[in-house]
């Protein structure tokens, strides 16, 4: 199978250079022709079992006004049928209880739990929990991952991940909050914006300044804080999704660490090591987000199907009017171009890992955000009012959808740092490599010097 390969504006022919992304010639297993769309029987069937439950239990609780003390009551019988299915926490390795299912199957599963806001509690893969629980296992010490990481495993403990400063979320190295090692305890300073869970969480992951003087990826150090220490304060914020803020799953906060201390053994990893740990808990997360909001198109696409053949106006069904058609048509391929995507990158933390997949993950976040708006945002309109109005899930769902191009920082950042590693790959020319007179006259002189050399007689 041809590796796909950029070609550069200095090469009139392919040439060796590493290709900046896509499948390469290592990815692949020797020899092998390695695509492979179909999933497996087995697996299938888990599949089927996660998405009619979603549908069938999942569903009706979006009906119905729940607070999250509420939420977590009703819920808890439905995690256990999902343990029982060997579904529960699927995220994590098998040494820590999961499957350990790789990338790929998890995305799979991912799409069917995106249809609801409410199912990825329900199978133990809410964020940032699960997040945190991979980092506590990548970077914590054996007493950190009994004491933190097993009880939010099972569920008894939930977690926040306290990064964002307001303004610079998408530049941690100007993060301002501070911790300082006073004898056996750090103590911490400053101000995050926008914690999810904050205020419902038995402790914080916090991101903050230990190494000041070092270089500026050096700087920065995460630290576990259990979230009733004496000196937190919290400010519930409305987001566009739940204005009110009281919504069953998240909640968000601008929390402020005044003096708060705890003791030294919580600092998670070596001092100045949190923004390669941020980067590792990133890459799995995205393609579980991109898988999510699959999901969620595949709902908002039904729906618009299902008002296209139902609705008659203007003498004919909405189903045979072309705009809708070419929303119709153009939404299946958007979505699908989107799932295939994300599945790759899958396929590429599978294989060759998530340092490699860097740019597949960057891309699928700012290619599958606005594939999932235009999807959501047809499918309102197919619906006229009855779209915008509270009558139907829509409004919700691209209530919540528009964070998606925000949170896991901002699609322009993902763009930038795509496009630099692409173009690092190409050399300037003065002149174009497909300078047509100048291949042209290339092309003489080489057809000229083979007719010098060609035998005569
Ligand atoms: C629903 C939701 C949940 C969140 N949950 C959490 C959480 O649990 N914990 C947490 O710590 N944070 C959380 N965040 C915060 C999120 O991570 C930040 O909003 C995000 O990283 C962007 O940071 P910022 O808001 O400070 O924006 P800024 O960094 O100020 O960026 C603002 C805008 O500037 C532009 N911009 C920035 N950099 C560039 C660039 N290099 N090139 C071009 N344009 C650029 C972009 O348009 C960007 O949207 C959440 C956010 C949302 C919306």
């Amino acid at each position: 199978m041809p590796a796909h390969k950029f070609r550069g504006p200095g090469e009139p022919a392919p040439r060796s250079r590493r290709p900046t992304f896509g499948a390469t010639a290592t990815d692949l297993r020797e020899n092998e022709l390695a695509w492979d769309f179909s999933t497996d029987p087995e697996f299938q069937e888990k599949l089927d079992w996660a998405l009619r439950f979603v549908e069938r239990e999942i569903y009706p609780l979006e009906t119905l006004e729940l607070d999250h003390e509420e939420f977590r009551r009703v819920i808890a019988p439905l995690q256990e049928q999902v343990r029982g299915q060997g579904l529960w926490a699927t995220h994590l390795p098998p040494d820590l209880g999961g499957q350990g299912y790789g990338q790929v199957k998890l995305g799979l599963l991912h799409e069917c739990l995106g249809r609801s806001e409410l199912a990825p509690p329900v199978f133990g893969v809410h964020a940032p929990d699960t997040g945190n629980s991979e980092l506590i296992a990548i970077a914590g010490t054996a007493a950190q991952k009994r004491r933190w990481m097993d009880p939010l495993l099972s569920n008894e403990m939930w977690s926040a991940y306290s990064m964002t400063e307001e303004g610079t979320g998408s530049d941690p190295t100007q993060f301002t909050t501070t911790a300082v090692l006073d004898g056996d305890e750090w103590v911490l300073n400053g101000t995050k914006y926008c914690v999810g869970n904050a205020e419902r969480s038995d402790f914080h992951i916090v991101m903050c300044v230990t190494e000041p003087a070092a270089e500026r990826h050096r700087r920065t150090s995460m630290l576990i804080v259990p979230t009733d220490r004496d000196g937190i304060e919290m400010r519930r914020l409305g987001l566009m999704h739940d204005p009110s803020g009281v919504g069953p799953v998240h909640n968000h906060s601008e929390v402020t660490y005044r003096d708060v201390r705890v003791p030294a053994e919580n600092l998670l990893g070596g001092r100045g090591e949190a923004f390669s740990l941020a980067q590792a808990r990133l890459g799995p997360g995205r393609i579980h987000h991109c898988m999510r909001w699959v999901g969620v198109c595949r709902r908002a696409f039904d729906m618009l199907c299902e008002r296209a053949v139902s609705k008659s106006v203007h003498g004919s069904a909405l189903s045979e009017k072309q705009t809708i058609q070419n929303w119709v048509a153009e939404s299946a391929a958007a979505v699908e171009s989107m799932r295939l995507l994300t599945l790759f990158a899958a396929w590429k933390i599978d294989v060759a890992g998530a340092k490699d997949a860097r740019t597949e993950i960057a891309m699928i976040k700012y290619h599958g955000a606005p594939v999932m708006h235009d999807v959501l945002d047809r499918a309102i309109q197919t619906h006229g009012a009855l779209g915008f109005s509270a009558d139907l899930p829509l409004e919700q769902m691209y209530r919540w959808a528009r964070a998606s191009r925000l949170y896991d920082g901002p699609d322009e950042v993902h763009k930038v740092a795509v496009a630099r590693r692409i173009l690092r790959d190409y050399e300037p020319h003065d002149v174009p490599s497909e300078h047509v007179p100048t291949r042209r006259e290339a092309a003489l002189h080489r057809r000229a010097e083979a007719t010098r050399q060609a035998p005569t007689g």
